[in-house]
């Protein structure tokens, strides 16, 4: 057995983060995860990250080879190609990154600040007693072997598949199974292409529900002729990303981009786009990141989300093991700080996701060409700012004429439950007993939003 003050299941974006802070506070930190050391921070991903999470977080910005491209904004196509979204703007400025480079970066710091790192090493079960996570058993990739490892806390960092998380108790009080309604399955492509895309300043996203059901394809141009390019679609409707990705993208609609093109890596993933776990703090536990739904909703984008996480907790678990136990109650600032700092935000922008994941592609062409939601309020809105509807006499003609007028109704129920869901979740109760009050008020608002679709 191994004992630690805390012990971090998974060295991705979030672990790191929670686990350089921690140790630089002189706290005797355990990082594990299953890939070895040189393989951390090599994920499947779109590589895309706002550059605003740099600032906010206090980060290097990414340079020489863990720098890709310097990006500008997304531009956002309707399913028929005839509307284009430009959503650009200095808060909207980001980075390619190499995310193996970036992600041994923030292994780098972890280690120099003192966390113990623990690779090749698989977390099997946590270990829970007296009503109390203690540690996790894990096991080396090459040893039949088990360890115990020991924490005052355990922070689940272990990304979508959520080691610990999955296999807690109910009495932890931390829900356990993500729907899969709520995962977007995703097949990524790194590719050579003989010519680059225009205007690689910008990512593509590109929305086309027949193509991608529930989710979208994306097109992200990197350095040296490379792309970033990919597919995902919502869990539930069991299709294959890989094989739509092959079928429309590259022998179809973007044919001309890809032919001649060449493999540089591919592989897939799964990314929760859901609000934040209604609660991601137990007795001993914090989880964060993918583990704790720490995603956009829209975009998927998790990287930012996942160091917020990281960086809450860390602060708040210092405090904690300061002073006294890490029970539920004494972690329970790391839900409401994450909730007013990100996850009110993404609760809104969750409910939005199920309005769009319930359209037709027919209804998000006219949605587009009509600007219903105008590209500058697309771009306040993605910043957490409120969802204006551009809904004038003019577009209330046309959706009349065309027998549609419900859905412009529609549209603004959904705006307004946008706005409750994310005020439910600023309010997010100070300590755990007005908890199962406040989880209602959540549940309904999102109840009536999966009312709305169709
Ligand atoms: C195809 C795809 C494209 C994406 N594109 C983007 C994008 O462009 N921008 C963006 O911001 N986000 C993107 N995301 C989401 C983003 O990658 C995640 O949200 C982010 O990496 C979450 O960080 P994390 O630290 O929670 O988990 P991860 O980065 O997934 O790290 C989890 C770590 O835990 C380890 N681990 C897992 N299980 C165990 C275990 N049992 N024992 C020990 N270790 C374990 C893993 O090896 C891994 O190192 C994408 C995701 C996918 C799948």
């Amino acid at each position: 057995m191994q004992r630690f003050d805390v012990v971090v299941v998974g060295a991705g974006t979030g672990g790191c983060t929670v686990a350089r802070r921690l140790s630089s506070q002189g706290f005797n930190v355990c990082l594990v995860d299953y890939k070895d050391e040189a393989s951390i921070g090599d994920k499947v991903c779109g590589d895309a990250i706002g550059k605003h999470h740099f600032d906010d977080l206090g980060l290097e910005y990414p340079r020489g080879d863990e720098l890709e491209r310097v990006i500008l904004g997304v531009k956002i196509y309707s399913p028929d190609m005839e509307t284009t979204f430009y959503i650009a703007g200095e808060k909207l400025h980001g980075f390619m990154i190499n995310r193996h480079i970036f992600g041994q970066r923030l292994l780098r710091e972890a280690l120099n600040a003192g966390a113990t790192l623990l690779d090749s090493t698989k977390v099997v079960e946590p270990v829970i007693e007296d009503g109390y996570l203690r540690g996790v058993v894990a096991k080396p990739v090459k040893s039949s072997e088990s360890v115990e490892l020991r924490g005052e806390v355990v922070v689940d960092a272990s990304g979508a598949s959520a080691a610990v998380r999955s296999k807690l108790p109910p009495e932890m009080g931390v829900e356990t199974k993500i729907s899969r309604e709520d995962m977007i399955v995703a097949y990524r492509e790194i590719r050579e292409v003989k010519e680059t895309p225009p205007e690689p300043d910008f990512c593509n996203i590109y929305l086309n529900l027949e193509v991608a059901p529930g989710g979208y394809y994306w097109i992200f141009p990197k350095g040296d002729m490379r792309v970033n390019v990919g597919l995902g679609v919502v869990a539930s409707s069991l299709r294959n990303p890989k094989e739509l990705l092959y079928r429309h993208v590259f022998r179809r609609l973007h044919r001309e981009l890809f032919e001649g093109s060449s493999l540089v890596h591919g592989g897939g993933g799964l990314v929760p786009t859901r609000r934040p776990l209604d609660s991601f703090v137990g007795n001993g536990f914090v989880a964060i990141g993918d583990a704790a739904c720490h995603v956009n909703p829209i975009h998927g984008g998790g990287i930012g989300p996942s160091m917020v996480g990281g960086t809450i907790a860390a602060d708040v678990i210092s405090k904690v093991l300061e002073v006294g136990k890490p029970s539920r109650e004494e972690l329970w600032p790391i839900n409401v700080m994450y909730m007013q700092r990100y996850g009110a935000k993404q609760a809104g922008l969750d409910v939005f996701r199920i309005f769009l994941q319930g359209l037709t592609d027919d209804l998000l062409n006219y949605g587009m060409r009509y600007r219903l939601v105008k590209e500058e309020d697309v771009l306040r809105a993605s910043l957490g700012e409120e969802l204006h509807l551009n809904i004038t006499e003019v577009t209330g003609r046309i959706f009349r004429g065309m027998g549609r007028l419900p859905f412009l109704n529609r549209l603004r129920r959904m705006a307004k439950l946008l706005k409750e869901a994310k005020a439910i979740c600023q309010d997010y109760p100070a300590s755990p007993e007005s908890f199962p009050k406040w989880k209602v008020r959540v549940q309904e608002v999102f109840e009536k939003a999966k009312g709305l679709v169709e």
